[in-house]
């Protein structure tokens, strides 16, 4: 590991490192209070060495992706906040909602007061197709879906034309089935959820019956989890299909699921739908697979429907199955097109990002100073989907995040920090406030949620959420006047 020259006060020898390690607990920013910055805190107050966290969140309400991207209708894997909400309490833990990097606070700010910066940001951004309309009306990314019925503030006068009978569904991944999901199951379901309320009002008058979702590669190779995919087979006045056809495999499709027992699962659950008779009711979850999209088409500049090309598998060195166009053609009719095809890391300003991954580049959690390079940013690490990618449960940020808390620890101990410590961050509140920030601390939170839960209680829901930025620091009794 190569340590990038940096200037601290009170450093020694050399720049970047230093020789007296403190016995005062390090002080430690987390940009991002999703599961990755959460589970960050949680294996940092695990360890021996004394730390103090300061949480930055550029919403006012913590949990990230629990709050705006887990569904509605699933409301036990939200259970973890349980977990936040507990080291939230910690007196080692201060929080600093509504502060977004690159705007309130900067880079500078914080490595001036920080011994060890972790980012926490997430995928903020989503993955485009690239084929012709593409951004017709109509046709939208999941993750905009996704924030729009989870009352994320930034999606909330987003505009779904819910006034058709089909739509098709790009991805064959989590994100797809929850879309798939949201759209066919009947509101009275939903309206005993925290789903936003501008959301609930939309689909009570739906009239979307059909959600088909299209995987360009085979049922073998899909990404969903099974859990998630057999739910389909118990939603009330639903009904699960798939053309036996689709689901034959080629004997390395077959070899696939054999190591794989969530792919083998999955392929039950499917050849189940082949087989099952069509459940009373007029809402139809449809699963095709070999088939890419290669033109979205339009009426009026508005989505009527998208032209695929079948496909056919072909192995790559590694196992790896391609899809591989046949030249077969067909157009599917659709009045609203969601692309699932996974979330991409957006470039914070002043942290290093590696375009192509759509991560901030790193070794282990170590940041780099460029992609595929060797030299690390002393003091700045990475975790969860900025670190790795969007893959994963939320599960899956915790042996993440300890694999980077687990370096940070090493480099405490080998004296390498942030390195230019000229303040302290006990001014952070002071600083924000000279520039009118109106943030969000642990007390303001505690109201927020407590109003949030109150309102819910109110209708028989966990809660109902304040998907405008103002009211949740009205409700959090953020004084000022910044919105
Ligand atoms: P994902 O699991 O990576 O799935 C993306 C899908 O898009 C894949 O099927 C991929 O197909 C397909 N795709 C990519 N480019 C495409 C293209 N150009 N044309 C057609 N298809 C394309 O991503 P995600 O669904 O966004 O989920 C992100 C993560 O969140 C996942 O780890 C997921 O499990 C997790 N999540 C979990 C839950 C839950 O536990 N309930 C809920 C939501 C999300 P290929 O395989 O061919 O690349």
């Amino acid at each position: 590991m190569r340590v990038a020259p940096v200037n601290r006060k009170g450093a020694a020898s050399r720049p970047g490192i230093v020789d007296n390690v403190k016995n005062s607990p390090a002080n430690i920013a987390i940009i991002g209070a999703g599961p990755a910055g959460f589970f960050a805190a949680e294996a940092l107050l695990k360890r021996d060495d004394p730390v103090a966290i300061d949480l930055i969140n550029n919403l006012p309400a913590p949990y990230g992706l629990v709050r705006d991207g887990v569904a509605p209708d699933h409301q036990a894997i939200k259970s973890v906040t349980r977990v936040y909400a507990s080291l939230l309490a910690r007196d080692e833990v201060r929080y600093f909602g509504n502060v977004t990097l690159g705007e309130d606070v900067t880079l500078e700010d914080l490595r001036s007061r920080y011994d060890q910066i972790v980012y926490a940001v997430g995928a903020q951004s989503d993955r485009r197709l690239g084929i012709p309309g593409e951004d017709l009306a109509g046709s939208h990314a999941a993750m905009r879906f996704v924030g729009w019925y989870n009352a994320h503030p930034r999606f909330r006068t987003e505009y779904f034309d819910l006034d058709c009978e089909d739509v098709v569904v790009i991805g064959n991944g989590n994100v797809a089935i929850d879309v798939a999901r949201i759209l066919v199951l009947r509101p009275e379901r939903l309206a005993t959820t925290d789903i936003a309320d501008h959301a609930l009002a939309a689909l009570r008058k739906s009239r979307v019956r059909r959600v088909t979702v299209l995987g360009r590669r085979g049922p073998a190779q899909a990404s969903f989890t099974n859990p998630e995919l057999r739910e389909f087979g118990r939603l009330e006045g639903v009904s699960a299909e798939v053309d036996a056809a689709e689901l034959e495999l080629d004997a390395a499709s077959a070899a696939e699921i054999e190591d794989n027992a969530v792919r083998k699962r999955n392929m039950n659950t499917l050849r189940g739908y082949a087989e099952s008779k069509p459940a009373d009711g007029d809402r139809v979850v449809r699963f095709r697979f070999l088939v890419s999209p290669f033109e979205v088409v339009g009426k009026g500049g508005k989505v009527c429907g998208v032209r695929v090309e079948r496909n056919r598998l072909v192995a790559q060195k590694g196992g790896y199955q391609r899809a591989e166009g046949t030249g077969v053609v067909e157009t599917l009719r659709c009045g609203m097109l969601i692309r699932s095809v996974g979330y991409r890391g957006a470039p914070v300003p002043g942290v290093p990002f590696d375009e192509r991954a759509g991560i901030v580049p790193n070794e282990g959690g170590r940041v780099l100073v460029r992609a595929g390079g060797k030299e690390v940013v002393p003091g700045e690490y990475v975790v969860g989907w900025a670190k790795r990618g969007p893959s994963g449960v939320i599960g899956t940020n915790k042996a993440d995040a300890a694999g980077t808390v687990a370096l940070m620890s090493d480099d405490r101990g080998a004296g390498i920090f942030v390195g230019c410590g000229r303040d302290r961050p006990d001014d952070l509140p002071r600083l924000l406030d000279r520039r009118g920030v109106r943030w969000v601390d642990k007390k303001g939170w505690t109201r927020m949620d407590a109003c949030e839960t109150a309102l819910g209680e109110a209708q028989g829901r966990p809660r109902v959420k304040f998907c405008r930025v103002p009211e949740m620091l009205d409700a959090a009794g953020t004084p000022g006047s910044r919105d």
